[in-house]
């Protein structure tokens, strides 16, 4: 499994162990190809950057950041930021490699890449994150750029976050870079239909898995953990459809209603409190939350939420990875082996890169598409992909992840084959 790499050292569970173990499954169904096998198991290139800024109170704080660009075979890399006071360079490279997968898995021309900040960004003041922000795109300054790497948002960061990193490339370099990151406010070449576009296409794979299994969505019963950006919106496109949202996991605790909750007063409310304490909710144990009666639940929060005990605890037959990364390798054995379907990280949340590809090509033609066209190009896009997928799963009978491994796997290696190397 271990790619020898002296400066991380993964464990089984750990987001590069997990990822590893999961190329390491794909493997034989990569013929002459996995000669370049190796390409996948280390990073391209990996940048750790010291990030100063003066505080509000007049001291100097030090912050940690990274951007890892895995692969870019088949294109710029491309990938969020992440501001989390327990980021790493482990988990980023992890993060990064799994947008090479994601990108081909969707065929977008894009390689893979992520970036972090290892900071709390909830006790930073609106001018102290600013300034993080604009220190750690300067000093990543020197990898990114519409046609080397281009950022995005992700976990705890956002379109405000984004118009800072476009600002500040822009300054360092005498342009106006609107294609530079995506994720951009919609009056600074952001595109429509970008916020919500994670959340739609884990609702866009998760509907067409269940239509493949025969679970109706008519009162299909879901619990969602995270209810951020994209467990908030895949849950209210699940409501729309007739699903009932039971349950409802997040930072704050986990809630409850047997009748579904009321998503309309839910979400308002979240976003300012966190879902606990919602009045119209019962408050159950964190832990009781793996063991609710349901049958499609959504991991959309951090990575290695599903593990081994949770999986052999599981009641859902359909699992829609919003999250990156969220099952661990023993807990998909478990999954697969219970008959619980599973749409992996790198296809059931590629939705949100996908609208970042178009944002990044309407920046480029300067010429804005409306939010329907977004939205069904998204959707004819995840079901393409994901149908192929079905078909390699099907026929190697393989899990959706392996097979999704399989299917980018080889776009990655041909690409990497037939470019050679260099000198
Ligand atoms: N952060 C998102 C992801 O994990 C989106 C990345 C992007 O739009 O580049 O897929």
């Amino acid at each position: 499994m271990h790619s020898n790499l002296s400066y991380v050292q993964p464990t089984a569970n750990s987001p590069w162990g997990t990822y590893l173990s999961q190329v390491d499954r794909v493997m034989p169904y990569l013929g002459r190809l996995a000669r370049w096998s190796e390409t996948l198991k280390r990073p391209k290139r990996a940048l750790i950057v010291d990030v100063p800024i003066e505080m509000d109170d007049g001291s100097i704080a030090h912050f940690e950041g990274y951007r890892v660009q895995h692969n870019l075979s088949r294109g710029p890399g491309k990938g969020g930021v992440r501001f989390h006071p327990e980021v790493t360079l482990e988990e980023v490279m992890a993060l990064s490699a799994w947008m090479t997968v994601k990108c081909a898995a969707v065929n977008l021309p894009y390689g893979g890449a992520k970036g972090g900040i290892r900071v709390d960004p909830t006790r930073l003041s609106q001018q102290e994150l600013e300034k993080v922000t604009r220190r750690y795109t300067s000093e990543i300054g020197v990898i990114i750029g519409p046609q080397q790497d281009i950022p995005a948002p992700d976990v705890n960061t956002n379109a405000q976050i984004m118009a800072w990193m476009m600002d500040t490339y822009s300054m360092n370099t005498g342009s106006t870079a609107t294609g530079v990151v995506t994720g951009k406010p919609i009056h600074l070449g952001g595109s429509l239909g970008r916020v919500k576009a994670t959340g739609r296409g884990v609702f866009v794979t998760g509907r067409e898995a269940a239509r493949r299994i025969g679970l109706n969505l008519q009162g299909a019963r879901v619990a969602v953990q995270g209810f951020g950006n994209v467990g908030s919106v895949a849950a209210e496109l699940f409501a729309e459809a007739g699903a009932k949202v039971v349950a409802v996991q997040d930072h704050t605790g986990t809630i409850y209603n047997e009748a579904g909750l009321d998503l309309a007063r839910l979400v308002p409310w979240a976003r300012s409190h966190g879902v606990a304490d919602f009045n119209g909710s019962e408050r159950l144990d964190n832990e009781q939350f793996w063991d609710l009666n349901i049958d499609i639940l959504i991991p959309a929060a951090l990575e290695g939420q599903i593990t081994a005990d949770r999986a052999n605890r599981l009641k859902a037959r359909l699992v829609l990875e919003g999250a990156n990364g969220p099952t661990v390798p023993e807990a998909d054995n478990i999954l697969a082996s219970r008959g619980v379907l599973v749409v992996p990280d790198v296809i059931c949340n590629a939705g949100g890169v996908t609208v970042s590809y178009f944002e990044w090509v309407q920046d480029f033609s300067s010429f804005f598409w409306d939010e329907d066209e977004i939205n069904q190009r998204l959707d004819r896009i995840m079901v393409h992909a994901l149908n192929q997928i079905w078909d390699t799963a099907d026929r190697h009978k393989i899990t959706l992840r392996t097979a999704t491994f399989a299917v980018a796997c080889e776009r990655i290696l041909t690409a990497r084959q037939e470019r050679g190397l260099y000198p």
